[in-house]
């Protein structure tokens, strides 16, 4: 197995290019499968010294997370926390402190895990992510990365070289929350992100909820605009989120719960962002 640490995007691209190539971030994923044996790569691509991929810094719209950033780097920026404390809620959920001084988001959404905590915080809050490929750079929304389990739509060569969050505007806020069987260190049941945002009159003006691990990727809910926009929650309202959430629950049954249960606690897991989401909206 050789190790390459290329110095720019294109050295990068050209290395992954090759039959067996990996990227390597933080390896808290791809180091398991490899002394597991679940993959044999011929070539590890270490990118973190690729430019622009390490570290978080405000930009005229919003934020730039470098795709190699470890997590622990991000949960600790002040001003990113204040904008989106639910992405940061996601992160913060992400394995112990050891794992997050070495994850990083581009891991978290290449492994294409359903269960993958960040991604539906991310998808809520409307990110994209700049990916990088031999011949040129392209821009897509989060949710169009993960195909199906373990897969994404990334092109030969192609690499996450960072991701873009919007500055949120006054009166908006996001929440993650998860199930995990046990309190500490276990895999998301449900985890859901929302993101809402209100007027002065504490109207709603925008709602987006991501629901993981209840299908093979993550869940964006459809119809919540006709129900939400230009109201204040209520219980009408809200029924009508859990019944939205529960039937797009495509879940798997396994030792964490059964079909049923995640599809419940997909409900209930919508509700309580949902309420979290739109009291921070309403204090922004
Ligand atoms: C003990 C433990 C606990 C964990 N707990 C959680 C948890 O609670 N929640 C959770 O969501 N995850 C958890 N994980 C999984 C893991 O830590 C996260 O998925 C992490 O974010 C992966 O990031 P990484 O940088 O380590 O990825 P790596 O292992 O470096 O890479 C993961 C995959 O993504 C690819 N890749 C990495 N970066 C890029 C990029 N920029 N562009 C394209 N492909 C890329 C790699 O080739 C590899 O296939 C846990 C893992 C362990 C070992």
């Amino acid at each position: 197995m050789n190790y390459v640490v290329p110095k720019t995007a294109l050295e990068a691209s050209k290395a992954l290019v090759q039959e067996g190539a990996f990227a390597l971030a933080g390896g808290t994923d791809l180091l398991v499968k490899l002394k597991t044996k679940f993959v044999s790569p011929s070539m590890v691509v270490d990118i973190k010294q690729v430019p622009k991929i390490m570290g978080i810094e405000a930009t005229a719209d919003g934020w730039w997370i470098g795709a190699a950033t470890p997590c622990a780097e991000i949960v600790e920026h002040e001003s990113f926390c204040k904008d989106w404390p639910g992405v940061v809620e996601a992160l913060s959920l992400i394995g112990s402190t050891q794992i997050q001084g070495r994850a990083t988001l581009g891991g978290n959404l290449c492994n294409a895990s359903p269960a993958a905590d960040s991604v539906p915080a991310l998808i809520s809050a409307r990110g994209t992510c700049i990916i990088s490929g031999q011949s040129r750079e392209r821009e897509e929304p989060i949710e169009k990365i993960v195909t199906s389990p373990g897969v994404t739509a990334l092109e030969k060569g192609e690499f996450i070289l960072g991701f873009k969050l919007p500055k949120p505007q006054s009166g908006t806020g996001d929440a993650y929350l998860r199930l995990i069987p046990r309190s500490e260190m276990d895999i998301a049941v449900v985890g859901a992100g929302t993101t809402v945002s209100v007027d002065k009159n504490k109207k709603i003006t925008s709602i987006r909820v991501c629901l993981g691990a209840i299908a093979p990727t993550q869940i964006v809910l459809d119809g919540l605009e006709d129900i939400f926009i230009g109201k204040e929650p209520d219980e009408n309202s809200i029924n009508k989120l859990v019944s939205i959430a529960e039937a797009a629950c495509k879940p798997i049954k396994d030792k964490r719960g059964t079909i049923e249960y995640r599809t419940k606690i997909a409900g209930v897991l919508s509700k309580r962002t949902l309420t979290i989401a739109y009291e921070r909206a309403t204090n922004h």
